[in-house]
């Protein structure tokens, strides 16, 4: 079974024409409330594309609050396992206030909330759920010694890890030699190696780097381009399927999530991209963040 470790937002978004400036109060055009954060997003994209007899586990942490139940009765909806799922007193879900203007530019203020509380310390509390995984998936928007500690947890039961290294990071990479799979964006490609990713040849010599800090398998995703893999078994770039893409939220979460479905299964990684390529091309034809995430029945077809 897939065990997914991360973050939950309650994401605010508004419209503007221009983004506001200091000082400035601007009406927005329109307003909506997502079910965000990249945990969250690749827990769902787990539980609603993999088969019916398997099982997703998430650990997170919600605040006791209303958007925090809603989020979670809306996560088991969808398959997910509730015993991972913490929601604790006194502290808000994890909120990002999200402005963006007509031109596409944004300005994003998050407040990590019950996030920040998922301890090592906690994180020990779910050891049975370690136990029983075949796949642990992560990404950065939980405490670093969290994450550090669950790829060494993972590791030690010979679970099969993947970070998802999102949102950039350029420190503390110790965590890397925990680390089997890595599927980094452009942005997250350069910040970890130094080397501007563009193209499949760049591609190729961030992923020798990231080869050299012990990672069998570098999966780059590279937008509408599609997705690099670098692996033992095949080494080429899977490309992207042609939409109309919308809103991009949560492409590379859907990937990620559909990645670890398809190795799960026992797909080939080449397969399990492919997968996943498939599965955030809908993603990117449709607004929102989780409501944006497609089904299996919906990839299939
Ligand atoms: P992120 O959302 O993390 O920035 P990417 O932009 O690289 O990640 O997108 C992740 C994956 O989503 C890509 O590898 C591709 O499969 C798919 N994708 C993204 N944008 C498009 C697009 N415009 N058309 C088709 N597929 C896309």
């Amino acid at each position: 079974h897939i065990l997914v470790i991360g973050s939950a937002n309650a994401d605010h978004v508004m419209n503007f024409e221009y983004l506001p400036v200091p000082g400035q109060t601007l009406k927005s055009r329109s307003y909506r409330l997502e079910h965000g954060g990249k945990g969250a997003n690749q827990a769902v994209a787990c539980a609603r594309l993999c088969l019916p007899d398997s099982r997703v586990d998430f650990i997170c942490h919600l605040g006791q609050d209303s958007i925090g139940n809603e989020m979670r009765d809306s996560w088991l909806k969808d398959g997910i396992q509730a015993e991972g799922i913490t929601l604790v007193d006194n502290v808000s879900t994890g909120t990002a206030m999200i402005f963006v203007a007509d031109n596409g530019e944004n300005a994003i203020g998050i407040a990590a909330g019950a996030n920040a509380h998922l301890t090592p310390l906690e994180l020990e509390k779910h050891y049975a759920l370690f136990a029983n995984a075949q796949y642990l998936l992560i990404q950065l928007e939980t405490p670093t010694e969290t994450v550090s500690n669950a790829l060494q947890m993972a590791k030690r039961l010979g679970i099969t890890t993947v970070l998802n290294p999102a949102p950039a990071a350029t420190q503390e990479l110790d965590y890397l030699k925990w680390v089997d799979i890595i599927t980094p964006n452009e942005t997250e490609a350069e910040a970890l190696t130094g080397i501007e990713v563009k193209h499949e040849e760049d591609a190729k010599l961030a992923a020798q780097w990231l080869h050299q800090q012990g990672i069998t398998t570098v999966v780059i995703t590279l937008g509408s381009k599609g997705a690099f893999i670098s692996s033992p078994g095949f080494t080429g770039l899977i490309p992207a399927l042609t939409v109309q893409a919308i809103d991009t939220v949560a492409a590379g979460d859907t990937f990620n999530g559909a990645l670890v479905v398809g190795l799960s299964e026992g797909m080939s990684i080449a397969a399990a991209v492919s997968f996943a390529n498939a599965a955030s091309a809908i993603t990117v034809t449709r607004e929102g963040a989780q409501r944006a995430i497609p089904y299996r029945s919906e990839v299939s077809r």
